[in-house]
């Protein structure tokens, strides 16, 4: 199998001194779907990204995409991030798929217990002999030969993961995986910036090592109010009342004002997330270009789009 080795996400981070950004895909699901993917990673890579992250989901024949697709990014080249969660594998099928990542070079993994199939609110079940947390998949990639070549990141909440039993809890057990062995970690996306930040002092206040390695930021291009409402829907994510003010004072001028409005947002956030000392940021770009182009573009990270 073709090898192209990645740049550890972890030494990325901590040998950058100005702020990166990095993109998020999910695998296609048909050609123009996936023609689109191609030309956002390409102009994606053009502009300098970091690494471009793909997503992953339950069901074989999503697997197997995230694990093509994310091949083929590595081949444009883009530094690849390659998602993996536990739905639906037994401890076995994990092994066997951690096995087949280190063997293409997929090594930059976001280790992730993943949202039940269908519903991602409804209930979790363990796969028959599956794992329960993402802190036992990280124990078992540091069980495995390849240890030493994955490099981690996984997941945090900075309002509290929708399933924890409190914020307090939320903040131990982002802290056990970042103890674990994690080097950095991914937030959900938040319309609120303070959010993030108790997060970052929250994880920093409880240990000073692991508590301080890097948290990215996730950042979703606001286009629409439906895709504002659908992620908060997904994520258990909160609107800000501010930010809730400006969108619906943008529609009723009409979808084109609420994307220009949200694109103003958007832009507001990362700029203080930058002032702030974010050493990354994570755009969930639903294999679209423009949006998160037009965002770097005002943080000045982008030429004009054309
Ligand atoms: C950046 C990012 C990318 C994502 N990508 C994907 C993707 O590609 N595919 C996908 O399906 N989903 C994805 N998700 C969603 C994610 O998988 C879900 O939100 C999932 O429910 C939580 O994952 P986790 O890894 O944080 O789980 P865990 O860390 O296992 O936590 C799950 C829940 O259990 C609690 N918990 C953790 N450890 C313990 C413990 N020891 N005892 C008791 N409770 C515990 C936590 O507080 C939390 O409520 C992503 C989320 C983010 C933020």
């Amino acid at each position: 199998m073709a090898q192209t080795r990645q740049i550890p996400i972890s030494s990325l981070l901590s040998n950058s001194t100005d702020v990166m950004f990095s993109v998020e895909f999910m695998p296609p699901r048909d050609d123009a779907a996936e023609q689109r993917l191609w030309n956002a990673a390409t102009t994606f890579k053009d502009l300098g990204a970091a690494f471009g992250s793909v997503t992953y989901g339950a069901g074989g024949s999503t697997r197997e995409r995230t694990f093509r697709i994310a091949q083929r990014l590595t081949e444009l080249p883009l530094n690849t991030l390659v998602h993996l969660t536990l739905v639906e594998h037994s401890h076995a099928e994990l092994v066997s798929i951690l096995e087949d990542y280190a063997s293409a070079g997929l090594t930059n993994l976001l280790a992730l217990r993943g949202d039940p199939p269908g519903d991602p609110l409804g209930e979790w079940m363990k796969a028959p002999d599956g794992l329960e947390y993402t802190s036992e998949l990280i124990e078992l990639v540091r069980a495995t030969d390849h240890s030493r070549d994955f490099d981690l990141g996984i997941a945090a909440f900075p309002e509290g993961h929708h399933r924890a039993e409190s914020l307090e809890l939320d903040t131990a057990y982002t802290l056990a995986k970042l103890r674990a062995g994690a080097e950095y970690a991914i937030t959900q996306v938040f319309f609120d910036v303070e959010h993030f930040l108790r997060l970052r002092d929250r994880l920093a206040a409880a240990d000073p090592v692991a508590g301080a390695k890097p948290i990215i930021p996730g950042i979703m291009p606001i286009t629409s109010l439906r895709s504002v409402q659908r992620q908060i829907e997904l994520s258990g994510a909160t609107m800000n009342p501010e930010v809730g003010e400006r969108l619906e004072r943008a529609a009723l001028s009409g979808d084109a004002a609420v994307r220009e409005e949200g694109i103003r947002i958007s832009t507001e956030l990362a700029e203080r997330l930058i002032a702030e000392g974010a050493p990354d940021l994570h755009f969930m770009t639903m294999n679209f270009a423009k949006a998160t182009h037009q965002v770097l573009h005002n943080l000045g990270m982008a030429p004009q789009w054309s």
